[in-house]
């Protein structure tokens, strides 16, 4: 407080005080009301005063609050100076003008508190806070008037008016007052009570003053006379003071709402009380019992709608909880479950195993704390889905997981990884050779025909990897790791089967991740060659040569078998292919330009390169640039890959641009008849598994025929793939191929090679 005020405050306090001691020493009457009424009058100021200078320090939210505070100290001071003049002209009449000031203080602070106190509610609360507000100020109102007014006689309807209206208006703005503190959750402060005693103070003392008025018993220079002045001076403070916020402390709010839910039981006890008080003590007084009666009956009847209100909030918070409890279950499923197969998914095994891994880690040396993972790959899952479209791999897929689940008996846990991959993982099993035994039980169980409704059976094997914690792995991401690094060894072996993780597997993995490392420079870097195997008719003669891409790492050639899956998988193939393109057309120009007969040279082309957009374009821009036509290049694209339905309009682009097509590694995918007629293509390479053991195997060689029929049926070349013996070339010519290719003749040359002993000159020189 500043200087200037605190000795403003004192002085005028001291002076209001002594005033007032005065008057109850003074023998004279007169002068005693002079000094009541100066004392009050510099009470009530000084209130005012206070008010006012509350207003001015408090933040802009609080700003309104603090007017009605101030304006009804105002009232009251201004009510003082009317009823000083009353006292001046000696004109004494009840009620009197000032009444009329002093009056509407009450419903001022009433009204300013209701608003500050609302303000501050969310909306869902207003309606019940209001219907406790109202219900508990009625009853307050009801008892005092019980109370109170059987003492007393009324003269008239306005004394009636006057003696009620006091203690309602004050009586009200305290009971709001009151129940504002705990409505909001304001953490209550001193100031807060002396607002509150101010306002009953007021009410108190206004009623005892009527009652003496009506008696004839008011006296200047009483001590009751304070009473004014002391309400006046504690309201006036706390005004000073107050502030009006929520307070942050979650738990006191949490008990101010509690302490809420009381408030109608209290008024309705009230009410209660008061209607037993009102007719113990009947005096015939018609209009006020009717008064009070209407109100005790209003108290129950907003205590009555507060509690359906509440009841109402309540029903539908528990709806709307089951709701929440609904979505969330639902969302588990969906975030824990694979929707096809209905096994866990990816997250949900992730979370198990880490889980499971944590746990054995804690009985670390136990050693039937073992927790193994068996990872489950389809063998070809992705040419039935491509032969058959998503429907029929959707089923099967679903089979697969029922199938898995049968075949494990219940024992550990079976989740969907990925697309046809599956998961198994067994708690402390007993062995190796218990797991080994699973494993091959599992690969015997799926390498059974699947039934399907739609297409027939089916066959399809699946490959297996194990791996082991702690045995092959510290904790759950590296149990999975070497997993897919056993599964993988397993592919590679030949599918089918299943393997237990080996630290080796690791170091090819590594090894795997540093070639592809690799590959990213190897097209900037030069490490690119391409070698040219040609194709011979049955006399021997070249109709052709298809290029094939080499690269060499240090100087160490590594497999196209192992480089163009990584190349695929990066993206990378799209930029190596068309180096592969550039590289063997310009070989052609250079070839003719060399005077060599070049007939076609194939190209091999990877799927990923044909979605490429503007592909065909492409190619053409290529061709032109290096001067040779279309016609002149074949096109390999691999069974499994063309037989995804969408690219058959790119198929036909390319042909329509003038290129040939074939059939790469023809037999191992799942082709159908009436797909193969759709296709564009010119030509079927019979793959080299089913030529190598066409002389043992009575199987490969039906097979043969049966693709050289079918060729012959359809109208196209049949080129013959890794012929390496003259018995296998002699079974070839019998079925009617007419194409070969393969070391028996030659293996994949350089260029310079290939033309030197494979290609003839464009013009023969005449021979004698
Ligand atoms: P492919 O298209 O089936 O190529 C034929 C493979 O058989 C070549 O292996 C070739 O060297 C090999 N081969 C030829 N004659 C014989 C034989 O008498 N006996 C045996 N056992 N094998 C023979 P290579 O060059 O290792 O290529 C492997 C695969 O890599 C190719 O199989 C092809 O799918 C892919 N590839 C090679 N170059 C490219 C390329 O430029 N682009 C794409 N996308 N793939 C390519
Ligand atoms: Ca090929
Ligand atoms: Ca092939």
């Amino acid at each position: 407080m500043p200087l200037a005020e605190r000795n403003l405050t004192v002085a005028w306090a001291v002076a209001a005080a002594l005033l007032f001691a005065a008057s109850l020493w003074v023998p004279h009457q007169s002068v005693r009301v002079f000094l009541d009424n100066a004392s009050w009058t510099l009470a009530l100021c000084l209130s005012a005063f206070w008010a006012w200078r509350g207003r001015m320090q408090v933040p802009p939210v609080e700003r309104l609050l603090h007017t009605g505070l101030f304006v009804g100290t105002l009232l009251m001071a201004t009510g003082q100076m009317v009823w000083n003049l009353q006292v001046a002209l000696d004109w004494n009449p009840f009620p009197a003008p000032a009444d009329l000031f002093f009056l509407a203080v009450g419903p001022v602070w009433a009204a300013t508190v209701i608003r500050a106190t609302f303000a501050r509610l969310a909306k869902d609360r207003t309606y019940p806070a209001s219907l406790d507000f109202g219900g508990a100020v009625l009853a307050l109102l009801a008892f005092t008037l019980v109370i109170y007014l059987p003492t007393g006689e009324m003269r008239s309807l306005a004394e009636g008016a006057v003696l009620v209206l006091y203690p309602a208006t004050f009586l009200t703005a305290a009971g709001v007052g009151a129940l504002a503190i705990p409505t909001v959750g304001v953490r209550i402060t001193r100031s807060h009570l002396l607002v509150l005693l101010g306002m009953l103070g007021y009410g108190l003392s206004w009623m005892q003053w009527n009652l003496m008025v009506i008696h004839g018993t008011v006296q200047p220079g009483l001590w009751f006379n304070a009473s004014f002045s002391l309400s006046a001076l504690a309201f006036g403070w706390g005004a000073r003071w107050l502030r009006f916020e929520v307070s942050a402390d979650q738990d006191y709010r949490r008990q101010c709402d509690q302490l809420m839910n009381y408030v109608p039981l209290v008024s309705m006890t009230l009410a209660a009380i008061t209607l037993v008080l009102l007719f113990i003590a009947p005096d015939g007084r018609v209009g006020v019992q009717a008064l009070i009666l209407g109100c005790c009956l209003l108290v129950l009847l907003l205590a009555a709608l507060r509690q359906t209100i509440v009841v109402g909030l309540l029903n539908r918070l528990r709806t709307a909880e089951a709701a929440v409890l609904r979505n969330e279950e639902q969302l588990y499923q969906v975030a824990h479950f694979d929707a096809l197969t209905g096994l866990p998914n990816r997250r949900y095994f992730e979370d198990a195993l880490e889980r499971a891994v944590a746990d054995a880690s804690r009985y670390a040396h136990a050693p039937d704390r073992r927790v193994a993972l068996l990872l489950i790959d389809l063998d070809h899952f992705k040419s039935v889905n491509e032969t058959y479209g998503h429907r029929v791999g959707d089923a099967l897929l679903s089979e697969v997981a029922q199938r898995i689940t049968q075949l494990l008996a219940g024992q550990g846990l079976v989740s969907r990884l990925a697309n046809d991959q599956f998961t198994v993982m067994l708690l402390r099993p007993a062995s190796r050779t218990v797991l080994a035994q699973r494993a091959a039980s599992l690969v015997e169980g799926l390498s059974r025909p699947w039934e399907l409704s739609e297409v027939g059976a089916q066959y399809m094997g699946a490959s297996i990897g194990i791996s082991l914690f702690p045995d092959d792995a510290s904790n759950s991401a590296e149990l999975v790791r070497h997993a897919h690094s056993a599964l993988h060894a397993t592919k590679s072996a030949g599918r089918g089967s299943y393997r237990f993780y080996i630290e080796e597997f690791t170091q090819i993995t590594r090894g795997r991740l540093e070639l592809r490392r690799r590959l990213h420079s190897a097209l900037q870097g030069g490490e690119f060659t391409l070698v040219y195997q040609p194709q011979l008719n049955q006399q021997r003669q070249t109709v052709g040569a298809e290029a094939l891409l080499r690269w060499s790492v240090d100087g160490k050639a590594v497999s196209p078998d192992e480089f163009i899956p990584l190349a695929e998988e990066s993206g990378l193939i799209v930029p190596i292919g068309l180096w592969v393109f550039e590289t063997a057309c310009r070989q052609v120009a250079q070839w003719r330009a060399e005077g060599w007969q070049v007939p076609v040279v194939s190209v091999n082309v990877s799927t990923i390169q044909l979605r490429e957009p503007g592909f065909t374009q492409t190619l053409l821009g290529v061709t032109q640039r290096a001067g040779v036509s279309p016609a002149v290049l074949v096109l390999e694209i691999t069974e499994s890959q063309l037989l995804d339905e969408s690219l058959y309009a790119i198929a036909l682009d390319l042909k329509n641009a003038g290129f040939a097509l074939s059939i790469d590694d023809f037999g191992t995918g799942h082709s159908s008849l009436i797909k193969l007629k759709r296709l564009p293509v010119g030509e079927l390479k019979i793959d080299k598994v089913f030529v190598r053991d066409i002389v043992v195997d009575v199987n490969d060689r039906e097979i043969c025929a049966t693709i050289n029929a079918l060729a012959r049926t359809l109208g196209l070349e049949v080129v013959a793939e890794g012929v390496e013996t003259e018995e296998q070339l002699q079974l070839l010519i019998k079925m009617g191929c007419e194409r070969f290719q393969g070391w028996l003749f030659a293996p994949a040359l350089a260029p310079e090679q290939l033309a030197r002993h494979w290609l003839q000159r464009q013009v023969p020189l005449a021979v004698h």
